[in-house]
Parts: structure tokens; sequence; C-alpha cells
């Protein structure tokens, strides 16, 4: 395993984001610019960014607020919701401090009904969300409820968005995706050079970008600096730890509990195919014909449970499985989230059909469950080797 002395250099602009990115928010509140809470990766960043506005991501990924958001929502709820929205309730995040209103879709039930409590507390501009890709309905109503978030958007404190504006942007956000597929793909060929743990803030920081110029630079030094150990034969994480997918729910700094424990018990995820995680970065907008278009349909075409039905899932993993070379797949499914609950049959399918020996973990963010989760991972990777 690295240690914390040979750790790729690279990776300390990621360790302290958080902090350059409130800094940084702060300036651009001081400017007058609008800031725009998001939640989920449905939310299109390059128009909101070609709108004038910084959309910065409020997630809820620990325990602490959760109690304080079951006062009002059900406790059954998948604790990615309560904990959302018990950092706006508690008053508690600063991100949602700054921000002056918040983005948000029509995902799954429990998240798209949470918002009508939210909207209590800060502006919710809602966009609804068709849930069958293929149609070309489905790509028409997506689209004109982009237009009606940039029109949203020019209502508060934003600007009209031109095609020069939207294409830098679209030009950024491809720049971003590309270099974090990069340093992810690093993993795939040899040994792998970052353990999970390692790329998870690298991978969260895309929802805190608020200045291009200096994240692109970061992305491009860890980039540059992981092909250089890589063909200078860097002995990277040890091999003969089984190499795992981890894929399912969002997971970030805070909901990281099977993530860790995957890797304490001697696995390495080489690859998180999770909305925090690969999903998507491979899929750039094009900069030619209808921009707006363009956009829609990329964001339309993620793979989330909320699709239905989500042939794109079982294309990622499949996929994963075959460039990341992976041993196991671990499928995390927050309590409460019945979309993951249920798709999760078909990715088991699918791993029974490439013979991938395959784990559904279902949990919450309390660790009172960790050391029963620890037993169930370490037999699993024991029978992996
Ligand atoms: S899992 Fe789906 S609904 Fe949840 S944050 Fe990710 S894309 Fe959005
Ligand atoms: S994890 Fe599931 S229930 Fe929770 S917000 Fe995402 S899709 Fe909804």
């Amino acid at each position: 395993m690295n240690s914390p002395q040979n750790k790729p250099a690279g990776l300390r602009f990621f360790d302290t984001f958080s902090e350059h990115c409130l800094a940084a928010l702060e300036k651009v509140r001081d400017a007058g610019t609008p800031v725009a809470g998001v939640y989920c990766i449905y939310a299109p960043i390059e128009l909101i960014r070609a709108a004038g506005a910084v959309p910065i991501g409020l997630c809820g990924k620990r325990q602490a607020p959760i109690q304080a958001a079951e006062e009002v929502l059900p406790a059954s709820l998948c604790p990615l919701i309560k904990s959302s929205y018990g950092y706006a309730r508690t008053d508690t995040c600063p991100y949602f401090a700054a921000a002056d209103f918040v983005i948000a879709e029509t995902t799954c039930d429990g998240k798209k009904k949470m918002y009508e409590f939210l909207g209590r507390i800060k502006p919710v501009h809602l966009m609804h969300l068709p849930y069958d890709q293929s149609l070309p309905e489905a790509l028409r109503f997506w689209r004109s409820e982009a237009e009606r978030l940039a029109e949203f958007l020019a209502s508060r404190g934003g600007r009209t968005v031109s095609a020069d504006s939207l294409l830098e942007e679209v030009r950024t956000q491809n720049a971003v995706r590309s270099l974090l597929a990069d340093i992810v793909r690093i993993n795939a060929d040899g040994v792998p050079l970052l353990t999970g743990m390692q790329l998870l803030p690298v991978l969260e920081s895309k929802g805190f970008m608020v200045e291009a110029e200096p994240y692109l630079d970061a992305l491009t030094a860890l980039r540059d600096e992981l092909a250089q150990l890589r063909s200078s034969g860097a002995a990277g994480v040890p091999a003969r730890r089984p190499r795992i997918m981890l894929t399912g729910v969002p997971v970030g700094k805070g909901s990281h509990k099977v993530l860790q424990l995957i890797e304490e018990s001697g696995g390495v995820v080489v690859c998180l195919d999770n909305c925090s995680g690969i999903k998507g970065l491979d899929a750039p907008v094009p900069t030619e014909g209808d921009l707006l278009e363009n956009v829609a349909r990329r964001y339309l075409d993620i793979p989330c449970a909320c699709m239905t039905p989500n042939p794109g899932r079982v294309r990622t993993v499949n996929a994963l499985c075959r460039d990341f070379r992976v041993q196991g797949i671990v499928d995390l499914t927050w309590q409460g989230c019945h979309g993951f609950n249920v798709e999760s049959r078909i990715v088991r399918e699918e791993a029974e059909r490439l013979d991938v020996p395959f784990l559904q973990i279902e949990t919450g963010y309390s660790e009172s469950d960790t050391e029963q989760i620890r037993t169930r991972i370490e037999a699993f990777l024991e029978a992996i080797l």
C-alpha cells in the first residue's frame, strides 16, 4: 500500500481542497456571483456556469445531521437524503449557507419529496427528469427543462446563456472529466497506483470547482505524475490484493465506511462505479451542433437507478470489469434506497454471467454495523484469493 511518505505529491492539493473551495466561494460571492447548491450529477454544471452562477455540491455524507432531519422526515428514508436535509435544517454546512438557491431534480421519490421541505429553507428550482432515456420525447422535454433552468438562473442574478459562454464551459467540463478519467484509469493497467481511499477526495473534488484554472492545473499535475510513476515502474499498491469494483449508491468522505472496510480487509478498490466515482467521466459533451441539446443528452444518459429501464448500469459494470480486471464486485445500497436495492439483482445477474464474485451490502451512515460488515467483507475477499 502507498504509505503517506510515498503517496503521490499531486494528491495533497485534494486533501485540503474543501478549504481552497470555501475561500474561493467567499471571493466570488463578494463579487456578486450567485452560488447554486446542487445535490446530484444530473445538474448540468456547464449550463449553470455559462449562466454566470457557481455550482457547489451539497450532497450529505455524514451521520451527524440525521437526527435533526428525522424530526421532519421518516427515519426509514435513505441516509443521504436525511443527511442532506439535516445539514440544511441545522444550518451546519458552510456550502449550504453559501448557496443562494438550490437546483434539484426529480430523481428518486425520497429526494424529490425532501425538496418540498428544503424549499421552506432556501429557494429550490426543481428540474423534472424523465425516466426513460430512450424516448425522443424525453430528450425534448429534458432540453426544455435545461432552457427553463437557464431562465431561472438569469432571473436570479445570473446572465443570459450565450453560445460562446456555453461552449467555453462545455470545453472546461469536458477537460475536467477527461483528466479525472485518466487519473482513475491509471489503476486499469498494471498494479494499482492509488487506493480507493486515495482516489475518493480527487473524485469528490469535481463538485467543488469554483475557479477552473487552478483546479485544472492540479488535475493535470496529478495525471502527469501518475503517468510518470507508471512509466518508471513504481511499486504502487502491493499485488495479491483482490481488485474490487465498488458500485451502487454515492459515497464520499464521511460515508466511506464500506470502501475503507474493503481496503482494511486486504482488497483494493480499483474503481468506484457510482455517481461520485467514474460514472459519466468518459461521456464528453460533443461541441458540434445544437450545444444545449448535447448538454441535455449527456446528462439524461447518466445511468442512475432512478431511470427505468437503466441499461447503462449493466453496460458500465460490464466494461469496467473488463477494463480494470475486476476480481470482485461490491454493490453498496443505502438503507431505504429502493432503486439501487431492486437494481442490485440485475447487477448480481451480470456478475454471475461474467463469473465475477458479487457481494451486496445494505447499510446506513452509522457505525453500528461496522464489525458485522467487516466480517462479511473479509469472508468475501478470502474466497476470491
Ligand atoms: S445516485 Fe442518482 S439520484 Fe442519487 S445523487 Fe447519484 S445520480 Fe443523483
Ligand atoms: S441513494 Fe437512492 S434513495 Fe438515496 S438519494 Fe440516491 S437514489 Fe435516492
